[in-house]
């Protein structure tokens, strides 16, 4: 619980590209509400292509050991990763998210209406499944009677179906509308949608009242992806397999503009850590121009779900703010801020609310 943490110890692994110049100023949003936080300090880790071409591993077991013995949490930047196949690169937030048990993705996509007395049209979080279903990468390829054969493992199970769908449910029951959505395809896919259904729906049952209030819909991945499209309203919180919940967060996050404003935690049962949701944009790192805004709310995302509520209010009503008038702005957003720019912005919006 937040009131048994005698200090806040953040992991910060900028990595590549515009990661570099996007975690200083989640960096900096935690240091500006820091008086709402225990004691807060910073460690600086290694990971990433650049670290791979110089140190032979894309992230160093000194990382992954100082992440699981001196930090609280982490906030990822960004990594490129090789156009070719490269003998013994692999993904480190891929890793990272095994070692530390990240079994939760957790994506809020939020509208952002010029008229701040009007609801925004998009404010929805997709809580996707994180360890399992086609991404246990178990493909095989035979030779049959007629040529070449391919086949996938889809792993469900009912403890990863359970645990991601207790997440959603504290999630929604949080929201003014308590309303989850669970995606699936149980209508061809049953035993295995069957299962992640089912362990969803058994959630509220096993947790004494608890979740009572939140109201309980099904949507078909389909249809849901049709709807999100054209009544994005109609959303608060969908829950998803692996694969679904994949396609529908990126869907989710055309409906708002930019790459460069969505925020996401990788969480799990003793770590969270916070991420932007866009790669390294290699056509405009190290230009100084890359927008920060989904860095800062990944580290407002990342309080919240440590339990600093105010803290992380601040930040987003301080972005919020930021966006809504539309006057500093980076280039992705029509704007012709810089980052730093952006960031100041942000930061003074924070500092006037104490
Ligand atoms: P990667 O392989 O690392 O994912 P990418 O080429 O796919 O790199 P992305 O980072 O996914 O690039 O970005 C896609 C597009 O969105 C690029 O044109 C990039 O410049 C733009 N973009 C992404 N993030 C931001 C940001 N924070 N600010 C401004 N533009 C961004
Ligand atoms: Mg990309």
């Amino acid at each position: 619980s937040t009131s048994a943490r005698k200090s806040l110890t953040v992991g910060l692994i900028p990595a590549d590209g515009i990661g570099r110049e996007v975690i200083p100023a989640a960096r900096d949003a935690i240091l500006a509400v820091q008086t709402e936080l225990p004691p807060v300090s910073f460690v600086d880790l290694l990971a990433g292509w650049d670290t791979f071409t110089r140190t032979g591993t894309a992230l160093p077991a000194e990382t992954v050991k100082t992440l699981k013995e001196e930090c609280d949490c982490a906030l990822f930047g960004s990594v490129s990763s090789p156009s070719r196949k490269v003998a013994g690169y692999s993904s480190p937030i891929v890793a990272l998210r095994k070692e530390l048990d990240l079994y939760a993705n957790i994506r809020p996509v939020r509208s952002v209406s010029a008229d701040p007395s009007k609801p925004p049209t998009t404010d929805l979080i997709v809580v996707r499944e994180n360890t399992e279903c086609l991404y246990v990468k178990d493909e095989k390829l035979t030779t049959g009677e007629h040529g070449k054969e391919a086949r996938a493992i889809r792993l469900i199970t009912e403890r990863a179906s359970t645990r991601i769908g207790r997440i959603a449910f504290e999630l929604a029951k949080a929201r003014p509308r308590k309303l989850l959505t669970i995606i699936h395809k149980s209508n061809v896919l049953s035993v295995t949608d069957g299962l992640f259904r089912e362990s969803v729906r058994a959630v509220p049952p096993a947790s004494n009242g608890a979740f009572d209030d939140v109201t309980i819909e099904e949507q078909l991945v389909d249809s849901a992806v049709y709807r999100l499209f054209r009544e994005p309203q109609i959303y608060d919180v969908m829950v998803a397999p692996n694969l679904y919940g994949d396609i529908i967060s990126d869907a989710a996050a055309a409906l708002v503009g930019s790459l460069g404003v969505i925020p996401s935690i990788n969480a799990g049962d003793n770590f969270v850590m916070g991420e932007p949701v866009h790669g390294s944009a290699p056509d405009i790192a190290g230009k100084g121009i890359a927008n920060p805004i989904a860095s800062i709310r990944s580290a407002a995302l990342m309080l919240r779900h440590l339990g600093y509520a105010s803290p992380a209010d601040k930040i987003d009503k301080a972005v919020n703010d930021t966006l809504a008038p539309g006057k500093v702005l980076t280039a992705d957003l029509g704007g012709s801020s810089s980052t730093q720019e952006v960031t100041g912005h942000v930061m003074k919006l924070i500092q006037a609310q104490y």
